[in-house]
């Protein structure tokens, strides 16, 4: 399942048509987390913008797969600016849940990272008091110190990208400490399906290799499944290979993160080839 996902393949494609149409192409900020394949769209003349405001010669305003807030996406609404929403719709699905099940009376818990932008699109959604956590222990933290919590309705959602291992530990600390949350499982299954076939493979492997954007939070997810079976390495380019010592290790596993392109993969795959062969 390494590589591209649904959602990253959606967007990249849907750029790509515009710039085969010759429209001229701005995105709201990076369009998905790897370098390499934002550095290509700049050289190919797609401007990264802040604000709707900032959008020249009439490019169409591209909103990227993790969402944005309810503020921003009126904002973008009211600008006058011609744009496509290439979110997700499993994001978009979040979205939804916590639009539809949220009122002033109801708390909306996200699991997930407090500062990624998919978070900050799904928590703007919220219509009364909202908060996120990082993990089952900061959920068990929040639950324990509000026991008010147990007067209201509660809603539970994560990240798309959140660990499952830790979705698990949390359900069983919420049915634990509240029986009035509603509870909505949104991880992405190209997230679950990838970390699960990373742990099966780095349990087979002396070392790991995973190859995907720093900043992409499934890559950096799939680097702490695979650190719990052996050492594992998180690299952007095959070029990075030449810094890690796998002098010891009989099978190395690779795989890589959802926003990882495939010509990034395949250049890693023949640069260990040509080693292993020297
Ligand atoms: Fe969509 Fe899942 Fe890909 Fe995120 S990881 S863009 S939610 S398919």
């Amino acid at each position: 399942t390494a590589g591209f996902c649904f959602g990253v393949d959606r967007a990249i494609k849907l750029i790509e048509k515009l710039l085969s149409e010759g429209k001229k192409v701005a995105t709201l900020g990076p369009i998905i987390h790897n370098p390499q394949v934002i550095e290509d769209f700049k050289n190919r003349g797609v401007d990264i913008v802040e604000h709707p405001s900032e959008v020249k010669n009439g490019a169409v305003l591209v909103l990227r797969t993790h969402g944005v807030t309810e503020d921003v996406l009126e904002e973008v609404k009211n600008s006058g600016v011609e744009f496509i929403d290439a979110a997700c719709p499993f994001v978009n699905k979040i979205h939804k849940i916590v639009r539809d099940n949220s009122n002033e009376n109801v708390v909306t818990i996200i699991l997930g990272d407090p500062s990624h932008p998919e978070v900050h699109g799904i928590k703007s959604c919220a219509k009364g008091e909202s908060y996120v956590v990082k993990d089952s222990s900061e959920l068990e933290d929040l639950l324990q110190k509000n026991n008010l919590f147990s007067q209201k309705e509660l809603i539970l959602v994560e990240q798309t990208t959140f660990s499952v291992k830790e979705w698990e530990k949390s359900l069983k600390k919420v049915k634990l400490l509240c029986t009035n949350a509603k509870i909505f499982d949104t991880i992405c299954s190209a997230t679950n399906e990838r970390q699960e076939e990373a742990m099966r493979l780095a349990k087979t492997c002396d070392a790991m290799i995973i190859v995907g954007g720093r900043q992409s939070s499934n890559t950096a997810k799939l680097k702490a499944v695979c650190e719990n079976c052996c050492p594992t390495y998180l690299i952007e380019t095959a070029r990075e290979l030449s810094d890690i010592d796998l002098s010891g290790c009989k099978k190395v596993g690779v795989t890589a993160g959802a926003s990882t392109p495939a010509a990034i993969i395949k250049e890693v795959l023949s640069t260990m080839s040509e080693s292993t062969n020297a």
